[in-house]
């Protein structure tokens, strides 16, 4: 059974706004984390008041947890914990005002923390250009990258400034009585510790620029545009910390003959009026090398074929897409003499008279097919 919002904040069904906010802001104040560190019965009762002071300093949701109770907001912020502290923290902007201007809560170090922060290299980026091929089969590549590493021969030592913590505590007196929070040591930058000694060409954080080849799996199905995140391949922190990311930014090669279209490809083919009639094997692209297909003796102009699979693997893995083969019967504009008479003959001819048949769709009859 979930408590009762009105028990938590400790007023009255009857409070009034000012009464409940007022309520609030002693819960606040009383179970704030950076008064109680580590107690987890402090943090459970400042998770609570600030969900019921949600419900209760809204009208509208008050007006209909009077009515329905717990059941009005199933589904909603669950059971308990259902804010996180990002959600509390920015309640307190309506709540406190400008009494604690901008510092005060707003440093909040976080809970059962007493661990150090372990800082965070920067990321870098790099830019791929992958040819269609690739794309369409997923590619490993070699890049050289410069990150900034820990140059060899640095020793570090604990910040005198922080002991250690990588963190600094400042006590504020507010209105609301003595404040303590927590930043970022500025000496360190949270990491702890400090250069002891360090080779001349290393920076003033020990750090120095090395070239490194990294190898990066790319899958297929990738889009132009696209980013894939290496993760420590960034530069190195200084101190204990951790590596940031490489970013890769994908860029594509517009492919000669193939087109992609979603998963997709489409290819132009063009024949002759004789290759139409008689029928003609053709070498096609695709994105694993030449393929030959048959066109049957009496081909149609604007017929698509559909090779199944020949086209790019799915980024999720499901399924890969086909390779549309649209045919283009090529007539010529010029025609010798005999060319000529030829075509004229075949003018009085029954046989050449277009007669199409159910399966001759049309243009428009076939788009609508392949996107359905
Ligand atoms: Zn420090």
């Amino acid at each position: 059974m979930k408590e009762d919002y009105y028990e938590i904040l400790g007023v009255s069904k009857s409070a009034s706004a000012a009464e409940i906010k007022k309520a609030y802001r002693k819960q606040a104040i009383k179970y704030h984390p950076d008064k109680n560190p580590g107690d987890e019965k402090a943090e459970e009762m400042f998770k609570k008041s600030a969900e019921a002071y949600e419900v209760l300093g809204n009208e509208e949701k008050r007006a209909k947890y009077d009515r329905f109770g717990h059941s009005a907001f199933e589904g909603g912020f669950g059971q308990g914990g259902g804010m996180n502290m990002d959600d509390i923290f920015s309640q307190f902007g309506d709540i406190f005002g400008s009494a604690f201007g901008g510092g005060g809560f707003g440093g909040f170090s976080g809970f059962g923390g007493g661990g150090q922060r372990r800082v965070k290299g920067s990321n870098l980026r790099i830019r791929v250009k992958l040819t269609l091929e690739e794309v369409a089969n997923g590619v490993e590549k070699k890049v050289k990258v410069r990150r900034k590493t820990v140059a060899d021969g640095v020793t570090f030592k604990t910040c005198t400034s922080c002991h250690g913590s990588g963190q600094q505590t400042k006590i504020t007196n507010t209105i609301l009585g003595r404040m303590q929070t927590a930043t970022t040591c500025s000496t360190c930058g949270g990491s702890g510790q400090s250069i002891d000694s360090k080779p001349s060409e290393a920076d003033a954080q020990g750090m120095v620029q090395k070239e490194e080849t990294v190898s990066i799996k790319i899958p297929a199905g990738v889009e132009d545009g696209m980013q894939l995140k290496v993760g420590g391949k960034g530069n190195d922190a200084p101190g204990n910390g951790i590596a940031g990311d490489l970013i890769v930014a994908i860029e594509t090669i517009e492919h000669e003959t193939l087109k992609r279209e979603g998963n997709n490809l489409h290819y132009d083919l063009y024949i002759s009026i004789s290759e139409a009639v008689l029928g003609t094997s053709k070498e096609i692209d695709t994105v694993s090398g030449k393929a030959r297909i048959k066109l049957e003796a009496g081909i149609q102009s604007g017929k698509i074929l559909r090779l199944r699979d020949k086209g790019i693997k799915s980024i999720n893995g499901y399924g890969t897409g086909d390779l549309l083969v649209h045919v283009n019967v090529w007539t010529p504009k010029e025609l010798n003499k005999e060319q000529k008479n030829f075509f004229e003959k075949m003018l009085k001819d029954d046989n050449f008279n277009p007669k199409p048949e159910k399966s001759d769709k049309s243009f428009f009859e076939k788009v609508k097919d392949m996107f359905a």
